[in-house]
C-alpha cells in the first residue's frame, strides 16, 4: 500500500511520540505517504488529518505525551461512526492505519479492518496489561517515575519513622506495583491478581520493626484502591504512623526511557512493514525479546500470567 495514517488512542503513554516518529519515517523511506490523525478515532470521524513529512516528527523522540493528541471516542463504537471514519479514509486514499493504544483501541482497529481499512495496533499503555505482548510502550518510563517518587517518600518516611502507602497505576493489572515494589524494597505489594490480608501486612511490619526496620513502604495497585483506608487500618493495627500517597497521572508523563524509545522505534518500523505488505488486522507485540504480530481477535482473547515467582521473591527479600 502507498498511503497510511497513524493515530494514538485511549490513555497516553511515554514513548508514543517515538512510535509515531518511527512510523512516519519508515513509511516515507519506503516511498509511502503518511498522514497524522488527531485525537484518536475522533480525527478519523471529523477529518482532522494532515500529511506528515520527515520533519513533522523532529525533536519528539524525547518528549512524553503524544504529538497527535489522544482521546476516547464513543462514536467510533457505532456503525455510523465507523462508516464516517471509513469515508474519511476513502476520501484521502488511506488504505491502512497504525493505531497506538490499548485493548479498547485494538477493538476499534479490528472493526475498521473488517470494513476494509487495514489496521495494525501498537501496544501503548503504561500498565503493561496487553496479553499478547510481554512489553508495552510506556511501561518502563512509568515504573522509573514511580521508583523516583517512592525513593523520595522513603527519605521522609525514614525521618519520621513512618509507613508510606503508595498507590500506583494498574486498574486491572499489578505489573507496575509488583516491579516497582521489588525495586523500591516495599514491605508489601497489594495487587488485583492476588488476595491480600491487612493483618498479614501489619504482622510483617511489626516483626521487621523488632529487627530494627525503621521505615515501611506498602505499594498498592490502583485496582485495589482505598489507599487512605489501608493506611489508617495499618496505623491502627501497628501503631506505626502511616500516610497514603496516590501518585496518579504523574506516572503517565515524562521523557521516555531508553527502553521505551527503542521498543517504540522497533514496533513502529515493524507495523509499517506489515502495511507495506498489505497485512492488517494485526497487533504488534514482543515475545522473548523479539517483535512479533498477532491477529487482533486472537490477541484480545489471550491472557497474561501474573509473575507469581517475582511476587514470592518480593515477599522473601522484604524482611
Ligand atoms: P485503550 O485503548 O487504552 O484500552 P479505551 O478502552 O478507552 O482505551 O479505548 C479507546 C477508544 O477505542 C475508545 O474511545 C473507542 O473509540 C475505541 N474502542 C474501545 N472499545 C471499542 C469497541 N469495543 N469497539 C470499537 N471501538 C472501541
Amino acid at each position: 500500500m502507498k498511503k497510511i495514517g497513524v493515530l494514538t488512542s485511549g490513555g497516553d503513554a511515554p514513548g508514543m511520540n517515538a512510535a509515531i516518529r518511527a512510523v512516519v519515517r519508515t513509511a516515507i523511506s519506503k516511498g509511502m505517504q503518511v498522514f497524522g490523525i488527531n485525537r484518536g478515532y475522533n480525527g478519523l470521524i471529523n477529518g482532522d488529518v494532515y500529511e506528515m513529512n520527515t520533519r513533522s516528527v523532529s525533536s519528539i523522540i524525547q518528549r512524553g505525551g503524544t504529538l497527535l493528541y489522544t482521546a476516547r471516542c464513543p462514536e467510533f463504537r457505532t456503525e455510523e461512526g465507523l462508516q464516517k471514519a471509513k469515508k474519511t479514509c476513502e476520501e484521502l486514499g488511506l488504505e491502512g492505519i497504525v493505531v497506538i493504544g490499548g485493548d479498547g483501541s485494538f477493538r476499534g482497529a479490528a472493526d475498521l479492518s473488517e470494513r476494509g481499512i487495514l489496521c495494525v495496533g501498537l501496544p501503548g499503555t503504561i500498565d503493561n496489561d496487553i496479553a499478547c505482548t510481554e512489553y508495552t510502550i510506556g511501561y518502563d518510563t512509568a515504573m522509573n517515575t514511580v521508583v523516583e517518587m517512592v525513593d523520595k517518600l522513603r527519605d521522609t518516611c525514614h525521618s519520621h519513622d513512618r509507613c508510606s502507602v503508595v498507590e500506583v497505576m494498574g486498574r486491572n493489572a499489578g505489573h507496575i506495583a509488583l516491579n516497582t515494589g521489588v525495586a523500591c524494597g516495599a514491605t508489601f505489594v497489594l495487587v488485583p491478581e492476588l488476595p491480600y490480608d491487612l493483618d498479614e501486612v501489619a504482622k510483617k511490619m511489626l516483626e521487621t520493626k523488632k529487627t530494627g526496620k525503621q521505615n515501611f513502604i506498602v505499594i498498592v495497585a490502583e485496582g485495589i484502591g482505598h489507599s487512605e483506608l489501608i493506611a489508617k487500618t495499618l496505623e491502627a493495627k501497628t501503631g506505626i504512623e502511616a500516610r497514603a500517597t496516590i501518585l496518579g497521572h504523574v506516572q503517565r508523563g515524562g521523557s521516555p526511557t531508553l527502553r521505551d524509545r527503542v521498543v517504540a522505534s522497533e514496533m513502529g518500523y515493524y507495523a509499517v512493514e506489515l502495511l507495506e505488505n498489505d497485512i492488517g488486522n494485526r497487533v504488534v507485540g514482543m515475545q522473548q525479546g523479539k517483535i512479533v504480530d498477532f491477529d487482533i481477535q486472537e490477541a484480545l482473547s489471550m491472557k497474561k500470567p501474573f509473575d507469581e515467582k517475582l511476587y514470592q521473591i518480593s515477599n522473601t527479600i522484604s524482611i
